[in-house]
């Protein structure tokens, strides 16, 4: 029976805590944002990822808007980014008027290639985005380097990096802002939600304001000021706090989640290295000063067709694969909104090429299965 069971690309995993503490919310009677739970959750954000402070926000693409926001961008600023990303990740600087500029992506990690970051500085440029793909981190030290020398902000997308490190440090935790996503196709899921994590202190004070629909209302509960109103712009960015307590059970449960996820991982890595040997295809590549959460397993097939065909062959075996970004830069909004610095090969290449493979937690069972699929398919 379990031979013939449909293997989904992904399954949201669930504690088992996430109702009790819903109900607890209920129970508590405040259900509007920034109750127990949320503050809960910006705690454990802070410890873990070393933050200075950590908001809730209602997805990733939120938190980046709110650094679009707390940058200050203004029409025709140009903000530094690959392609090779989810929209969000240039939609919230368009929204304020700024022009994406796409930079090449690396071929072993398939992250923004930092060579090629700084010959695409313009005096228009305002700031940096690198995305850390598959949970795996970009070239940090370089990019901070460069983002110094031109008095550029440098804004994580950590979507996919919670529980990665770069040399030690918490991706998201790096920049001068991080974004996290919970949405539940990532490791730590809320249905839909996120966080930013502002590091430099500078931002702290206005991203509470601009999250709170432009008033100073953080600073009124603290007894900071004695009356709470419109200060700033800004829109309502905070979850309710049944969302927080769903994350809640979530985050008390990370490192067993990550530990799951890596243990996946590394049985699909080894049982797929002799099909790398033999030249069938390529796996992913951690470059050493990285730890990753395990957030995605892919391979490299030869082209677009055989992928295809790949697809296909798996699917008729009741396997779910996927593949990934269409590149920005080609897509009908990328072409009005933004531009590609040059020719972006490897992005063009790598993504007709990419496979997701399925990983959730509770897939141990038939991991064999997808990879004995995988060969035939070959
Ligand atoms: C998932 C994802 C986002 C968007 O996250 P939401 O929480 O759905 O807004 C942004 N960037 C990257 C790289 C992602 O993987």
């Amino acid at each position: 029976m379990t031979t013939t069971a449909h293997i989904p690309f992904n399954k949201p995993f669930m504690t088992g805590r996430e109702l009790w503490y819903i109900a607890q919310a209920h129970t508590n009677g405040h259900l509007s944002g920034d109750g127990a739970f949320t503050k809960r959750c910006h705690g454990w954000l802070e410890q873990k990822a070393g933050s200075r402070r950590a908001l809730l926000t209602h997805s990733c693409t939120a938190a980046l808007e709110m650094a679009a926001l707390l940058a200050d961008l203004r029409e025709g600023d140009e903000v530094i980014m690959p392609s090779y990303t989810f929209v969000s990740t240039a939609n919230a600087f368009a929204l304020r008027g700024a022009v994406p500029v796409f930079v090449d992506i690396r071929p072993d990690t398939l992250n923004i290639d930092e060579t090629k970051i700084e010959a695409t500085i313009t005096p228009r440029t305002r700031m940096i985005v690198p995305v850390h793909y598959a949970g795996v981190a970009c070239e940090m030290d370089t990019i901070m380097d460069i983002a110094r020398r031109h008095n550029l902000l440098v804004v994580e997308d950590a979507a996919q990096g919670i529980m990665s490190t770069y040399k030690g440090r918490a991706l998201g935790s790096i920049g001068h802002m991080g974004a996290y996503s919970f949405h539940e196709t990532k490791n730590i899921i809320a249905g839909e939600g996120g966080a930013l994590l502002v590091n430099d202190p500078v931002y702290a004070e206005r991203a509470e304001i601009i999250r709170e629909k432009g008033t100073n209302r953080s600073q009124f509960f603290r007894g900071q000021v004695d009356k709470y109103t419109w200060v700033d712009i800004g829109s309502s960015y905070l979850p309710g706090e049944v969302i927080a307590a769903f994350l809640w059970a979530q985050m008390e449960e990370a490192d067993s989640i990550t530990t799951r996820r890596l243990a996946l991982w590394h049985q699909y890595d080894e049982l797929l290295a002799p099909l790398e040997e033999r030249g069938l295809l390529r796996r992913p590549r951690v470059p050493a000063d990285c730890v990753h959460n395990a957030h995605m397993y892919y391979i490299l097939l030869d082209s677009l067709e055989q992928r295809t065909r790949v697809i296909a062959s798996l699917k008729q075996q009741g396997i779910s694969s996927v593949f990934h970004y269409v590149p920005l830069h080609s897509a009908p909004a990328g072409l009005r909104h933004a531009r590609a610095h040059g020719e972006l090969p490897h992005t063009d290449g790598l993504s007709e090429r990419l496979l997701r493979l399925p990983l959730w937690v509770g897939l141990e069972e038939h991991l064999p299965r997808v990879v004995t699929a995988l060969k035939e398919a070959l």
